[in-house]
């Protein structure tokens, strides 16, 4: 562990300043994966600026919307009356996350904020251009099991490990964000970025802005939603494939729906052309199948993850049956 300073504050404007002064800080929640880096000498901040105090914990309901400040811990947003009777399908995603100890640690910024578990990442004997540019990619010809068949690049293989995004992205939330620019919104699928040749960048932040709240607009996906997370384990394992599904459904016929895949690639993966080929057709296992035929359009193997290629159509549909009681 290296030697950094410390300090917490209490108002976002103070957060902020903090970070403009010391080019090389860190906001720190939960610290559950933060502080992980730091051990392994995979993140080096000189200054960790404590943010816990800020008054960022409110779940509320606000003009329809869903209203999450961004200190809230995983465990009381996945318990929390308001999101399990509007937005259940965020509730199911956060619970098959991490163990409930870490859940009772983590942020909701926290969770957007985490970086990528690919094994050459942590080690800093490995190549890895996410840690370091240019070095190359360990993963690339090494062992990828984990790895993306989604919009991966020659730079980098990594996947997002959250649970929580994957239905964030679904749900299409809004991220709130502070800065030295002022406020701004992010469209959730526009937070989290795919590698490109600037793997190093996890996400489309700018320096020294914080994270506000997490808002998610009201919708029909009260009753027919599933999040199907395929591990290695049953608990406290990253998803192989996971799939988050929020289907309106009236009668036997899907209306609309919301399709999102994690374990696939560099950020949450919305199946937007697979959606479109469900809405307006029958709940049926053949056009389930259908639909996951079409979302698996461009999805590339690497060696070890190939089996992810036939995982991830066969988890999808899964997904779907459990979500409209034809499982
Ligand atoms: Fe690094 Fe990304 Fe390659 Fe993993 S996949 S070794 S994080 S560059």
């Amino acid at each position: 562990m290296i030697n950094f300073e410390y300090t917490r504050v209490s108002t976002i404007q103070q957060a902020l300043d903090a970070l403009s002064k010391n080019g090389n800080a860190q906001f720190i929640a939960g610290g559950s994966n933060l502080v992980d880096l730091m051990k392994k000498g995979v993140t080096t901040p000189a200054k960790l600026v404590d943010i816990t105090n800020l008054p960022l914990y409110e779940i509320k309901k606000e003009s329809g919307n869903i209203y999450i400040g961004a200190l809230a811990l995983n465990s009381d947003v996945a318990e929390d009356q308001l999101v399990q009777k509007e937005q259940p399908l965020l509730s199911l995603a956060l619970k098959a996350g991490a163990s409930q100890q870490i859940r009772n640690m983590a942020t909701v910024g926290g969770n957007m904020m985490q970086r990528t578990r690919c094994p050459y990442f942590y080690n800093t004997d490995m190549p890895c251009n996410k840690r370091e540019s240019g070095t190359g990619c360990g993963a690339l010809k090494g062992f990828n099991r984990m790895h993306a068949i989604f919009g991966a690049s020659e730079s980098c293989i990594a996947v997002h490990p959250s649970d929580m995004c994957v239905a964030l992205a679904a749900l299409d939330a809004t991220v709130l964000v502070s800065g030295p620019k002022g406020n701004r919104r992010i469209a959730f699928q526009n937070f989290h970025r795919l590698p490109g040749d600037m793997p190093q960048k996890d996400n489309t932040l700018e320096k020294g802005e914080l994270i506000i709240a997490v808002e998610i607009p009201n919708n029909s996906y009260k009753e027919h939603v599933h999040y199907l997370k395929v591990r290695d384990r049953t608990s406290y394992a990253f998803a192989l494939v996971s799939v988050a599904v929020a289907v309106d459904l009236q009668s036997d016929t899907i209306k609309d729906v919301r399709l999102a895949m994690g374990g696939v690639a560099h950020k949450p993966w919305r199946l937007t052309e697979a959606e479109n080929f469900l809405k307006g057709k029958a709940a049926s296992e053949a056009n389930f199948r259908q639909a996951a035929n079409v979302a698996m359009h461009g999805a590339k193997g690497y060696g070890y993850n190939n089996f992810k290629l036939n995982l991830a159509p066969n988890t999808i549909v899964e997904a779907l049956k459990t979500a409209t009681g034809k499982a």
